[in-house]
Formats: structure tokens, C-alpha cells, sequence
């Protein structure tokens, strides 16, 4: 395998059954890549996670709806006892969930989940979300947020995720409104449609926050593919079916690598050939080999990376669970005002060890290129609003792994070294 270690990080895809009908949605449209249909059982969970004691962190959503997984329960509790954090970050339709799974959620400690949910008004929601209810999702937000509040929890955070589209720019507004009223993350996310045409285009930047409105213009003003990195996950967060099949990265290509993690474990199923081949390809040190599940990835990814030698750099890999470093809230200057680069759980951890352990500092606001908005009662920036700069003494930089292109960017900014502070550290 390449150079890089293993990681402590996987996507388990809890369950790909879905009681929605989304026009678009990938699974349902290619016959789940011939995976078959199902969910994961509290057995191959419990093996999984014996069998690898270096996984620190699971990802149980991809394409389906975690909450009809009718094992989640127990595999919650189970990952409780192990000390293994949860996330469904990338998204559930929460649309149906059962009391038991709600407080379970809470006391167990699940870590965050975004909700996808593309509208506020029924007819909006569910002009692509088709089969849901919008009004079901919002009281299902709301007994969770009753849950952590009769626990005392802070977890799940909760994250609502409303991919802009042609028909639901009029709900931006008022999804800003009811996220605060439910007082969650609201993120903007841009739809897979290029044909997307903003009716008040400097509107819905300035409601959004978004710099681009479709991917195309963003790849355009950029250079760079939307969501690209999302191929380093092949290394630092490999995507696994439920019924252990090695699929390499979240996106789905439609052929994976015929190797079952449950069966060989993990650390040779990423060895076998093909994997090692598709890595290969990613860092530009082997040609296309047209057979390989990346050469025709779903999103285009890896043809991008070709034509424009855009490949990936192993530097910038590195196993992904980071923690923070607590040397940092000795380190900053008395009464500072400090902005965190980054608007994730590592993020509103950061936040929340700075009210308690430095009461004379002021965290001003967040810096995120891609959830702007409002976080925890704060302002979401992007980075490139250079004139946000003016107001903070220090910024945080929230993340691990992408660190360097973080203080890249504020370098190419203008902002000197010495008022940027890295606050993770590798999880040994
Ligand atoms: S909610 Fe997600 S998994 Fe379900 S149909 Fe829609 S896109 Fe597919
Ligand atoms: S090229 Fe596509 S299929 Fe391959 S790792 Fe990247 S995103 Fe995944």
C-alpha cells in the first residue's frame, strides 16, 4: 500500500433502504451499483469494530436512511461501550424515528448528524424529497433537541443541510428563520444541476454566504474540482458497504473492489491490487486503467484530476481523528478575539473549551468556505472576506487535515504566521 497510515476513520453504510423517492437520487437510479439493498447487522458491526481497534470514529450514512436500520440501537449502544464515536454527516432525511433512537442517540453520546432537507414550505420539501414531510422532520428535530436538553447533552449536534436548487431559492430565507428558531446549523450545499440559474443571483449569495452557485462556476473561479477531496477518503476514510464490501470512497463507484472487509479485514482488503491501483491512479504515478472502479467515478473525479494533472499529493494525507491540542488555551494572549477557521464538530469544540477554560477571550466568529451562515449563535465568514480580519488578533485553525491549506489561504491573504495557531493534534 502507499505511504500513508492506516486510518483511524471509516464510512460503514449503516442501511441503503430509503422510504423517499428523490428524482436524483444516485442508489435508487443505478440499481444500487448491484449491491443489493439492506443494512447493517449488530453482528458484522460488533466483529468489525473487535477486529479493529484502531477505528476511533464511524460514518454510518451514505445513500439511504440510517433510521430504518431496524439493528441502529444496538449498534449505537455498542459502539458506546466501545468508545467509538458515530457521526451522519452526510445526511439523513429524518424523516421517521423512534423515541427509543432519539433518547439513545442522546445518552449514548452519537456525535453529529446533518439533515437533509431542501425546502421549509411542504410543496418546496417535497418537489425533490418525494414521499416526505417536511413538518414530520421539523418535530423530530425538535424531540431531539428536547432529548439533549433533558440530558444535558450537547450530542448529537445537529446539522441541517438544504442543497440549493432551481425550485427552492424563494425557502432560503425562511430556512434561515426556522434554523434559528430550531437553533441549529443551517448549510447551504450546491445542487448536482449546472443549470442552476439564481432569479437574484447577488440575493441568494448574500443569503447563503455561497461564493458560487453551481458547480460549474465554482470550478470555473476556483480551478479546482467541487468536492474533490473527497477522493483522499480512499486512504483516510475508506467507504465500506453494509455487508462489508470495500467500495473505496463515498461516491459510489459503480464497481468496487470484491473484497470483503468483514471476511479479510481491512487492512488487507485496502492492499488487494485493484485498491492499491486506484491510489496509485489518484497520485498521478500509474496511466488510467479503464477497468478500475475510479476511471469511470461517478462524479467525474478522477478524469478531472487527469486533464488538469490535478492529482492528489500524498503530503496532504494523514489519518483524519484529530484532537485538540490543549497547549493552545495557554498560548493565546490575554483578552484576544480570536476567529475559528472552520465551522465543524472540531470547531464548536473549540468554541466550547474556550468559554470554559479562557473566560477573558472572545471567540468573534467562524471562518468556512462552504457553511456559511450562523453557528452556535455566531457568524459563519468566508475566509476570503479579508475585511473580517480586522476585528480578531488570532485565528484557530479547527482541522487536521486540511491545516496547511487552511493557513495557506490566510497566508495568501495577507495575514501573518504569528497570528495563526493550529489547535489538533493526532490522536495517538
Ligand atoms: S433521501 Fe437520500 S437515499 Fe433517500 S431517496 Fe432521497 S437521495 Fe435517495
Ligand atoms: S476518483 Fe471518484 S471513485 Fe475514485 S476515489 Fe475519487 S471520488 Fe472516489
Amino acid at each position: 500500500m502507499s505511504k500513508v497510515k492506516l486510518p483511524n476513520r471509516v464510512r460503514l453504510d449503516a442501511c441503503t433502504l430509503c422510504q423517499l423517492q428523490c428524482p436524483s437520487c444516485y442508489m435508487r437510479l443505478n440499481d444500487y451499483c448491484g449491491r443489493g439493498k439492506g443494512y447493517l447487522k449488530i453482528k458484522d458491526f460488533k466483529g468489525f469494530v473487535d477486529a479493529h481497534d484502531y477505528i476511533k470514529e464511524i460514518e454510518l450514512s451514505n445513500d439511504g436512511e440510517i433510521f430504518l436500520n431496524p439493528e441502529l440501537i444496538e449498534i449505537i449502544k455498542y459502539a458506546y461501550e466501545r468508545d467509538v464515536i458515530l457521526t451522519a454527516n452526510t445526511g439523513v432525511n429524518f424523516n421517521t424515528v423512534s423515541d427509543e433512537i432519539m433518547e439513545g442517540m442522546v445518552k449514548y453520546g452519537f456525535r453529529s448528524l446533518s439533515v437533509a432537507a431542501d425546502g421549509v414550505r411542504q410543496e418546496i420539501y417535497s418537489f425533490y424529497r418525494r414521499g416526505g414531510n417536511i413538518n414530520a422532520v421539523f418535530s423530530n428535530i425538535k424531540r431531539l433537541v428536547e432529548y439533549k436538553k433533558k440530558h444535558n447533552s450537547q450530542y448529537p449536534r445537529i446539522r441541517w443541510q438544504f442543497v440549493l436548487m432551481n425550485h427552492n431559492q424563494n425557502d432560503v430565507q425562511k430556512a434561515k428563520e426556522v434554523a434559528q428558531e430550531l437553533n441549529i446549523q443551517l448549510s447551504f450545499k450546491l445542487g448536482w444541476d449546472d443549470d442552476f440559474e439564481a432569479k437574484d443571483p447577488i440575493l441568494v449569495k448574500e443569503l447563503t454566504g455561497l461564493e458560487y452557485l453551481s458547480r460549474r462556476d465554482y470550478e470555473r473561479g476556483t480551478g479546482h474540482k467541487y468536492l474533490s477531496e473527497m477522493c483522499n477518503t480512499i486512504w483516510t476514510k475508506p467507504t465500506i458497504n453494509f455487508d462489508g464490501t470495500l467500495v473505496g470512497c463515498e461516491c459510489e463507484p459503480k464497481k468496487d473492489y470484491k473484497v470483503n472487509v468483514f471476511e479479510i479485514g481491512l487492512e488487507e482488503a485496502m492492499n488487494c491490487k485493484e485498491y492499491v491501483y486506484s491510489q496509485k491512479m489518484l497520485l498521478g504515478e500509474e496511466p488510467v486503467d479503464y477497468d478500475n472502479p475510479c476511471a469511470a467515478c461517478p462524479q467525474g473525479h478522477y478524469k478531472w484530476r487527469a486533464e488538469h494533472g490535478d492529482f492528489v499529493k500524498i503530503e496532504e494525507l494523514s489519518p483524519t481523528c484529530f484532537t485538540i491540542d490543549e497547549k493552545i488555551f495557554k498560548m493565546i494572549e490575554k483578552d484576544a478575539r480570536v476567529a475559528i477557521f472552520g465551522a465543524h464538530d472540531m470547531a464548536l469544540d473549540l468554541k466550547y473549551e474556550f468559554d470554559k477554560q479562557r473566560h477573558d477571550i472572545e471567540v468573534v466568529c467562524f471562518l468556512d468556505r462552504f457553511r456559511p451562515g450562523k453557528l452556535d449563535g455566531l457568524p459563519v465568514y468566508s475566509p476570503f472576506s479579508i475585511d473580517r480580519y480586522n476585528s480578531v488578533d488570532v485565528i484557530v485553525l479547527s482541522s487536521g487535515t486540511h491545516q496547511s491549506a487552511m493557513r495557506d489561504t490566510l497566508v495568501s491573504l495577507g495575514i501573518g504566521n504569528d497570528r495563526i495557531i493550529d489547535a489538533t493534534i493526532l490522536q495517538s
